[in-house]
C-alpha cells in the first residue's frame, strides 16, 4: 500500500527534533548522486540526533508492519557512481547535524558519519597523520560514504581499503536502538540478549556453516566491494567475530552508522614519483608487473581523453591548486601542446614511492626507472610534491571534470569500476579494448593500474534509448569478460543500483542466497536502503537512468 508524504510527515513530526523537507527543489537534488540514474524521494530528513533516527526507524517499521511501501536510505555527500543513496521513499542527510569530529589520538580518530574528509584531512594531517584509503573524491565526499562503500584510492595498493582502518562502529539497527559493534570473541556473543546479540548468533552460525563456500568466495583481486564480504566476518584461528566487516561496504542495507573509530597511521615524509609515458597500452601489464616489486605507495593512471579533458577545464582544474594563476596555468603548457599537436600519450602512469628520507624514496624510484629501461618509454622524475601536484590533480579531478555539463553528454559510470588480477592485463586490456571498440563511444580510462582496477566513464546522451540499450548490452560483456578473469565488478565504487544485478552473478546463487539472508537478519522488514547488494533488477535500473 502507498502512503504519501504528508502522511509519513505528519506521523513523523511529533517524533523529530530534526528537519522535515518535501519543497520540489530539495527532491530534486536528493534524486541524484553522481550515478546515471533519477529517483525523487518522498521527503528528506535531517535528524538531529541518535533518537530521532531511532523514532525513525521505529515509525518505518510500524507503517510496515502496518502494510505500508516505505524504507529509509541514509545518505551523506551523495558522490556515489552507482545510485547507493538513491531511494523513491525517505533519503534520511546525515552531512546537516551528524558532522563533528569528536577526538583525534595518536593512531584513532572518532568521528561522526557526515563528516567531511577533507575536513578530517586537515585535523589529522598538521600531526603528521594520515587515513590513507581516501577515494579520489576526497574533496567532495564524507567519512560515512567511504565506509558504507568501503571506499579505496590512490594508496589502496600499499594501505588497503577503508575495511582495515574501521575498528568500532555505533549503529542503529532494524529494532531502532543503537549498538556497538567491534570485534568479540566468539565466546561473549552467549550472553548477549540484545537485538544485536541474536543478529550476530545468527550470523556466527551461517558463516561456519559456509565456511568452505565463502572462503572459495572471496574475490581473489586486491580490492572488492561487491556482495556482503561474509568471508571476513569470523577468524577461526583467533576465535574473533568482527561485524564491522560486514557493515563496512553493506551501503547503508543493513542499519545506520552513527559514530565511527577508525585506526589513522603516521605520514611517510619524502616520495618520489616516476611519471610514465605509453604510447599504446600493449606493454602497460608488462610494465605494471615490473614495477609493483619496488614497494610503491601508488600506482595510478589516466589516458589520452582526460589530459584533452583536463586542458578544457583548466581554469576551474588550476583553482584547486595554491598559488599565482599565471604560474599555475604555465605549469600545464606541456599538457596544452600534446593536445594541439596531437602528440598525446595514450595513458599516464604515475608510480609514487615513499619513504623516510627523500634518499631512501629516490634511490627506490631509480631502481624502478632502472628496471623499466628495456620497454624505451619516455619517463619523468618528480623532484618534489610540488612537481607531483598536477598530475595528481588531473588524475583525481578527472570524473569531476566530466560532470560538468558537456552539451547533451552525460558521463555514464556503469562499467566504471571493475578489478582484474594485474598479472592478467597482458591479455585482459586487447580484449577488453575489442569489446570497448565494438560502439562508437567516447570515453575517459583513469584508475589504479597497480590493483588492475580500472574506470571506464563514456560520456552518452542519456536520452537516447539506443545508448540506454548500449549500456545493458556493453555492462554485460565487460561483466562477463571480467568473471572469466576472476575478477570483481566494483573494486571499491560498490552495487548501487547499477551492479547489484550482476551480484548473483559474479558470486553463484549459492553464495548470493547467503547474502539475501544476511539481509533478512539484519532487515527483516526490508526497512533500509532495499533494493542495493540484493534484490536489485535490471528493468528497475534502466527505468531509472536519465539526462540532467
Ligand atoms: C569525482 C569522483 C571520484 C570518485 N572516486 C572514487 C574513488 O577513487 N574511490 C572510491 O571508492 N569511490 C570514488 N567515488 C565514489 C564516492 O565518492 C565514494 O565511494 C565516497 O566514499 C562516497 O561518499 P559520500 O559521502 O558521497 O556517500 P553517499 O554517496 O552519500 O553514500 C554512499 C552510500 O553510503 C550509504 N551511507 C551514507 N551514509 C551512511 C550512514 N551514515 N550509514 C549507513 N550508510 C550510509 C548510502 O546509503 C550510499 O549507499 C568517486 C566519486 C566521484 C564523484
Amino acid at each position: 500500500v502507498q502512503i504519501n508524504a504528508s502522511e509519513i510527515v505528519s506521523r513523523l513530526q511529533p517524533l523529530f527534533k530534526g528537519e522535515i523537507a518535501k519543497t520540489a527543489e530539495v527532491l530534486e537534488k536528493y534524486s541524484r548522486d553522481a550515478s546515471i540514474f533519477k529517483i525523487i524521494p518522498q521527503i528528506v530528513v535531517f535528524p538531529k540526533d541518535v533518537e530521532d533516527i531511532s523514532n525513525l526507524v521505529k515509525l518505518v517499521g510500524a507503517l510496515k508492519s502496518e502494510g505500508y511501501e516505505i524504507s529509509v536510505t541514509p545518505r551523506a555527500a551523495g558522490t556515489d557512481m552507482g545510485g547507493g543513496p538513491l531511494s523513491a521513499s525517505i533519503v534520511m542527510d546525515m552531512t546537516r547535524h551528524f558532522n563533528r569530529i569528536l577526538e583525534i589520538g595518536a593512531d584513532f580518530a572518532i568521528v561522526e558519519p557526515g563528516v567531511y574528509f577533507r575536513d578530517l584531512e586537515k585535523e589529522i594531517s598538521s600531526r603528521r597523520l594520515m587515513f590513507p584509503s581516501y577515494p579520489a573524491s576526497r574533496e567532495l565526499c564524507t567519512v560515512g560514504g567511504m565506509v558504507a562503500n568501503n571506499a579505496g584510492g590512490e594508496k589502496t595498493l600499499l594501505y588497503g581499503k577503508t575495511d582495515r582502518y574501521v575498528e568500532e562502529l555505533h549503529v542503529i539497527l532494524a529494532d531502532g536502538k543503537e549498538y556497538l559493534i567491534r570485534p568479540r570473541l566468539g565466546g561473549e556473543l552467549h550472553n548477549d540478549d540484545s537485538w544485536l546479540g541474536a543478529v550476530s548468533r545468527e550470523i556466527l552460525d551461517m558463516v561456519r556453516d559456509n565456511a568452505d563456500l565463502l572462503a572459495k568466495a572471496r574475490p581473489q583481486v586486491s580490492k572488492n566491494s561487491s556482495g556482503y564480504a561474509l568471508w571476513d566476518v569470523f577468524d577461526k584461528e583467533r576465535g574473533v567475530f568482527d561485524l564491522t566487516k560486514l557493515f563496512t561496504g553493506s551501503q547503508g542495507t543493513l542499519g545506520v552508522i552513527t559514530k565511527i573509530k577508525f585506526k589513522i597511521l603516521k605520514t611517510k615524509p619524502a616520495s618520489r614519483m616516476l611519471v610514465i609515458f605509453l604510447k599504446n597500452l600493449k606493454n602497460v601489464g608488462d610494465i605494471v608487473n615490473v614495477l609493483r616489486p619496488f614497494g610503491l605507495e601508488s600506482l595510478e593512471s589516466y589516458d589520452d581523453h582526460t589530459i584533452k579533458v583536463a586542458i578544457k577545464f583548466l581554469p576551474q582544474l588550476v583553482k584547486r591548486l595554491k598559488g599565482n594563476i599565471f604560474s599555475l596555468l604555465w605549469r600545464f603548457i606541456p599538457e596544452a601542446w600534446m593536445v594541439i599537436t596531437g602528440g598525446m600519450p595514450k595513458l599516464v602512469l604515475l608510480a609514487e614511492f615513499t619513504a623516510e628520507t627523500d634518499a631512501a624514496s629516490l634511490f627506490k624510484a631509480k631502481a624502478a626507472r632502472e628496471a623499466l629501461r628495456g620497454f624505451g618509454l619516455r619517463i619523468k622524475m618528480t623532484r618534489n610534491k610540488k612537481d607531483e601536484e598536477k598530475y595528481w590533480l588531473i588524475r583525481r579531478e578527472s570524473f569531476n571534470m566530466l560532470r560538468q555539463k558537456l552539451g547533451v553528454l552525460h558521463t555514464a559510470p556503469f562499467i566504471d569500476d571493475f578489478v582484474v588480477p594485474p598479472e592478467t592485463l597482458p591479455s585482459f586490456l586487447p580484449e577488453l579494448e575489442r569489446i570497448l571498440g565494438r560502439f562508437d563511444l567516447i570515453y575517459t580510462i583513469a584508475g589504479h593500474v597497480g590493483d588492475g582496477n580500472f574506470h571506464i566513464i563514456p560520456l552518452m546522451d542519456l536520452n537516447d534509448q539506443k545508448n540506454k540499450d548500449i549500456i545493458k548490452i556493453l555492462s554485460e560483456e565487460v561483466y562477463r569478460l571480467v568473471l572469466a578473469y576472476g575478477g570483481s565488478i566494483t573494486g571499491e565504487h560498490n552495487d548501487g543500483i547499477v551492479r547489484t544485478p550482476y551480484v548473483r552473478d559474479m558470486f553463484g546463487a549459492e553464495v548470493y542466497g547467503l547474502f539475501v539472508k544476511t539481509k533478512q537478519i539484519f532487515d527483516p522488514q526490508n526497512i533500509f536502503n532495499p533494493g542495493k547488494k540484493v534484490a536489485g533488477t535490471w528493468e528497475y535500473a534502466l527505468a531509472h537512468i536519465s539526462a540532467f
